[in-house]
């Protein structure tokens, strides 16, 4: 009989591994629930939908179910939820929440893409009505509906990582006088601190007010909804701040909850353990995208990013391994980039403070270059670096600049991959126009500190 694949989650993940699936075998029957009404939608884009760069959220979400079956004999089934896995039967348990019918469906291979869902801070008054997570089409939908039925001025972001200032830009781009509230002492606290303040500069710059070292007490609401916080410094200092709505970005859970009752393992970063070819412990069940826990390429530890660009790449390597490809996953570097104001802000692999962490004797390099002639606008690029100093070989790198930090990030992934030295960086072959670079590229520079 045909090959029966189920899989469970519609978004990244879940569709990458259904449509490679499909193009390797054409006999397969593949089923992809989702609990949600929204699919294969771009989650990145949320932020700009808010804040007006995308005119509507249907731009988000261009695919539907009869997409997929018409393109390639998918069967996606909105609103129905996966409750339960028989992994010793290969069943599921399928409930339709809007009828409350249940029923059992079976699989050859099952694929967990559950992704992961928004923390919910345990403050008092985060359930008032005005504060949002940022995660589907339909929380954007309720914050934009917001900001117009109540006129919203002043927004309290909760938490300054990527998702959060991405927020904090639109909103102000939109209006709205905001106020960042970061536990850490610096906002992208993924980043090195020397870095990650100039991103708290400039936030500053344009007027965001931004709290560190910082923890919201509890949120304020009257009959109406949200009408501000109240904030507690770490040295000790207490305020308050209004707001007409909060948005809570503190970060996010994996969904492991099918995972673990098919008795698939955890790994140590509670994402769901898989191998390079994405099977999670159990047989025949495969965990993908944000729900599944990735390793690292400098170091080969298991590690968790959950990202877009990982999602669509081991969803796919599922897809292919399932139906007799030899795809495998090589691990990841956390490669990101976000746009805060005028500002790329980009990193790669290991920071300083992680590499020390590993263990490494850790090399510094730091370059503030013109990312082209000044004649042809070209503004400061910062790239810091961090290489090990017995074997010279690169492990990370951050980039802050008006532009080109998204590129040189790019070349520096790509180096680290592929296991460059410091010194390999200067020979590199990269493209000039007194438009895109200058002749020795901030690139070249990172790669000529150490001669
Ligand atoms: P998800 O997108 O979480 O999808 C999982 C789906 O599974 C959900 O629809 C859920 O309803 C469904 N599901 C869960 N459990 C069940 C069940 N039991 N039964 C049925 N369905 C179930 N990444 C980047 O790389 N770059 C960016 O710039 C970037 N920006 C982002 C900005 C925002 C605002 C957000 C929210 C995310 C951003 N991301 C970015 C992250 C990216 O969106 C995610 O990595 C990606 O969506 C992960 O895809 P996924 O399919 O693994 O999981």
């Amino acid at each position: 009989r045909a090959l029966r694949i189920v899989v469970v989650g519609s978004v990244a993940a879940g569709t990458s591994a259904a449509a490679k699936a499909r193009r390797n075998t054409e006999s397969a029957r593949i089923t992809v629930y989702e609990r949600d009404h929204d699919i294969s939608y771009s989650g990145c884009g949320l932020p700009y939908f808010v804040g007006g760069e995308v005119e509507s959220v249907d731009r988000l979400t261009p695919r539907d179910p009869a997409w997929f079956a018409a393109r390639y004999g998918v069967e996606v089934r909105t609103g129905h939820e996966v409750v339960a896995v028989d992994a010793a039967a290969r069943t599921v348990t399928v409930r339709e929440p809007t009828t409350g019918r249940t029923f059992e469906d079976d699989y050859d291979e099952l694929v967990l893409a559950t992704g992961v869902r928004p923390v919910v801070p345990p403050i008092d008054g985060i359930d008032a009505p005005g504060v949002f997570p940022v995660r589907t089409p339909s929380d954007a939908r309720a914050i934009d509906a917001w900001i117009t039925e109540r006129g919203a001025r002043r927004a309290l972001v909760v938490g300054a990582g990527y998702i959060g200032l991405e927020m904090t830009e639109q909103l102000t781009s939109r209006g709205l006088e905001v106020t960042v509230v970061e536990t850490a002492e610096h906002a992208m606290p993924r980043m090195d601190p020397d870095m990650s303040a100039r991103v708290d500069a400039e936030l500053r710059r344009h007027g965001v007010d931004l709290r560190l070292s910082t923890t919201v007490a509890g949120v304020r609401a009257d009959d109406d909804g949200v009408t501000g916080a109240d904030l507690q410094g770490r040295d000790g200092t207490a305020d308050q701040v209004a707001a007409d709505l909060v948005i809570a970005s503190v970060g996010v859970r994996p969904n492991t909850e099918l995972a673990r009752q098919a008795g698939a393992e955890l790994g140590p970063t509670g994402a769901i353990a898989v191998d390079r070819r994405q099977r999670t412990s159990v047989e025949h069940v495969w965990a993908v995208g944000d729900v599944a826990e990735s390793f690292h390429v400098v170091t080969g530890d298991p590690v968790w990013v959950p990202l877009g660009s990982t999602a669509n790449k081991t969803g796919r390597i599922a897809g292919d391994a399932m139906t007799g490809g030899t795809l495998e996953h090589r691990g990841i570097l956390g490669t990101s980039v976000v746009r805060v104001f005028d500002l790329g802000v980009a990193q790669t692999g290991l920071t300083e403070q992680q590499a020390g962490a590993a263990g490494y004797d850790v090399e510094v390099l730091h370059n503030i270059k013109p990312d082209r002639p000044e004649y042809l606008g070209g503004r400061p690029l910062v790239i810091k670096a961090v290489a090990d100093r017995a074997s010279g070989r690169l492990l990370g790198a951050q980039a802050i600049g008006a532009s080109g930090a998204d590129k040189r990030i790019d070349i520096l992934a790509t180096a680290i991959t592929f296991g460059a030295d410091v010194a390999d960086l200067f020979h590199l072959d990269l493209a000039y126009s007194p438009t895109y670079a200058t002749t020795k590229d901030p690139v070249h520079y990172t790669g000529m500190a150490l001669t």
